[in-house]
């Protein structure tokens, strides 16, 4: 456990504005900081960071939370491994081993599996001849913790002997369990760790020896410390390199080595799955722009397609490297040398013109077709004055009057959907009471937990219960902080940004009343319906007792008013 007033420190010290404008960049909105969301893909911003509240909330997609919820969300940690991070950054002591990080049991276990496959690599003259065949330097085999996976069951077995509990090993996906007892998920393959941003292994991709095997190659499963989707092979070794070189993306890990090992250092590779929107996003923090670097045959030149389409999405500019037919960035590269590749990276492509290259362009029909995928990927552009200049651009390519296009433009953007920012009366007065302790008090004795009857907001109105009376610093940052999921922290997040003002007493106490009113009623139809004659009378008294109370209270009003 860590100590209640460290997390205070960490919350007194921080700045969100200056942590979180550290990994993106913020823009000053009136009160309000703005950018677009880590964690949706969006055309316009609807990210807002508010530096009184040291909250921050995404209007689109909900996510929100603190300083804490946004390092935790961020980087993928744990609340104790959030709390080090930002312990580390502000110089706050911590005591180490007061920290119990939840995660580290799996990091240990894939830290054995690495060792283990390099090992093996080290002792299988077949696995080292066939990355002697690869051209691979020993020191890129080195830096990227090459590995080789043998046959035999021989993790389990050494796993066992070292007494690694199977959970850990069933845990980070090294092993299956079968009927049988359990089996090496890797065998006869070439082994590529797989690290987070922190250089943690999270994760294996594997590749065949036996070229007559299937599949060529294989990762982990997804697992709680790895998910494919939300990562990239070759993150780690590249993210310093990705700010002053525009990020490389490229299909296979050998492309990959390959290139590193040629002096390319700014390369990733997603784990044999498309892009996703997530990796864009990963991307984003880096650079405004990428270069798809993927196979020159027809798979590679679709998965291309798809891929501008998640950049385009996620605000990041495609360019395209149009690599000749049977050639991929690996072969490319020992072909040509780094020289050459650094040439063809001088002639890139941006989207208009590789659609325009690799669709046929020749009939009337045929440039119909290219420009409306050029208009449908052209709609896919957030930024107004980005879409602007690629509009010129196709005008010009195509000699078209530029009314035209954005017409047909127009009508191929996606409405964007209006925000929900509808909170029930219920949610509406705790977030009044979040900030204001007289309200809790009166809250506190109107409207007992067990008249709440949303399991979420029974947590929420305890904790703002507990704190009644008591002289702890409360307030939307220790309420998100101490709550335990991640539900709960957005909405109250969300609260915080709706600017809800607390009414005069009077009316805070009408509104209360009316929730337990309606309460109440529901309670009393319910006893009504199971035949429970003792309990329908008792709360139906209530109930009438509440609603004259009401009634009461309006008559001061309208009088006051009057
Ligand atoms: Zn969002």
């Amino acid at each position: 456990m860590i100590k209640k007033e460290i997390i205070e420190r960490i919350r007194n010290e921080v700045d969100i504005v200056d942590l979180i404008g550290s990994y993106l960049p913020l823009k000053k909105v009136g009160r309000y900081y703005r950018a677009l969301c880590p964690f949706h893909t969006e055309k316009a911003p609807s990210f807002y960071v508010s530096p009184e509240r040291q909250i921050y909330h995404c209007f689109g997609c909900g996510a929100g939370g603190t300083a804490l919820t946004f390092v935790m969300n961020f980087e993928k940690l744990s609340f104790p491994e959030a709390v080090k991070s930002l312990a580390n950054r502000l110089g706050i002591a911590i005591e180490l081993d007061k920290v119990s990080i939840t995660n580290q049991p799996l990091y240990d276990t894939t830290e054995f599996a690495a060792n283990f496959f390099t090992q093996q690599l080290q002792r299988s003259e077949l696995a080292q001849n066939y990355l002697r065949q690869r051209n691979l330097k020993p020191e890129t085999i080195e830096r990227f913790r090459l590995g080789y996976a043998p046959g035999g069951n021989r993790l389990y077995g050494e796993a066992k002997r070292r007494n690694i509990k199977e959970e850990l090993l069933l845990a980070t996906g090294l092993v299956v369990k079968k009927e049988a007892g359990y089996y090496d998920w890797f065998f006869d393959r070439i082994i590529f760790p797989i690290f987070s941003l922190s250089g943690k292994i999270i994760g294996f991709g594997g590749r065949v020896l036996d070229p007559t095997q299937e599949p060529k190659y294989l990762n982990s499963p997804e697992t709680t410390i790895f998910r494919k989707g939300e990562n990239f092979y070759g993150l780690f070794q590249a993210k310093n390199y990705l700010r002053e070189n525009k990020p490389i993306v490229v299909e296979g890990n050998f492309d990959l080595l390959s290139l590193v090992d040629k002096g390319i250092l700014n390369v990733v590779a997603p784990l044999g799955t498309a892009l996703t929107n997530e990796q864009a996003l990963i991307l984003r923090r880096y650079a405004n722009c990428a270069i798809i670097a993927f196979d020159g045959d027809t798979s590679g030149r679709a998965a291309t397609q798809r891929a501008i389409e998640v950049l385009l999405k996620a605000s990041v500019e495609p360019l395209i490297l149009l690599l000749p037919d049977g050639y991929d960035p690996d072969k490319y590269i020992l072909q040509y040398g780094k020289e050459g590749f650094l040439q063809a990276l001088g002639q890139l492509y941006d989207y208009i013109g590789f659609i325009t290259t690799i669709l046929p362009n020749r009939t009337i029909q045929e440039k119909r077709a290219v420009l409306d995928k050029i208009i449908e990927l052209t709609a896919l552009i957030g930024d107004e004055l980005t879409q602007e200049l690629y509009l010129n651009k196709i005008a010009q390519t195509y000699n078209l009057d530029k009314t035209v296009l954005r017409h047909r433009l127009q009508r191929k953007e996606v409405k964007k959907t209006e925000t929900n920012t509808t909170i029930n009366k219920l949610e509406r007065l705790l977030a009044i009471i979040v900030q204001e302790p007289t309200y809790a008090a009166i809250a506190k004795a109107e409207l007992p937990l067990n008249l709440i009857d949303d399991a979420g907001l029974v947590t929420i109105a305890q904790m703002i219960y507990e704190n009644v009376g008591t002289d702890n610093e409360f307030g939307f940052a220790q309420l998100i902080d101490a709550l335990p999921t991640e539900d709960l922290k957005a909405k109250i997040a969300s609260w915080a940004f709706s600017q809800e003002t607390a009414p005069k007493k009077q009316e805070f106490l009408l509104r209360l009343k009316e929730l337990k009113a309606n309460y109440l009623y529901r309670e009393l139809l319910k006893a009504k319906q199971a035949n429970q004659t003792t309990e329908f009378e008792r709360i139906t008294n209530e109930y009438y007792e509440v609603k004259r109370q009401i009634s009461l209270m309006r008559q001061i009003t309208q009088n006051r008013g009057s």
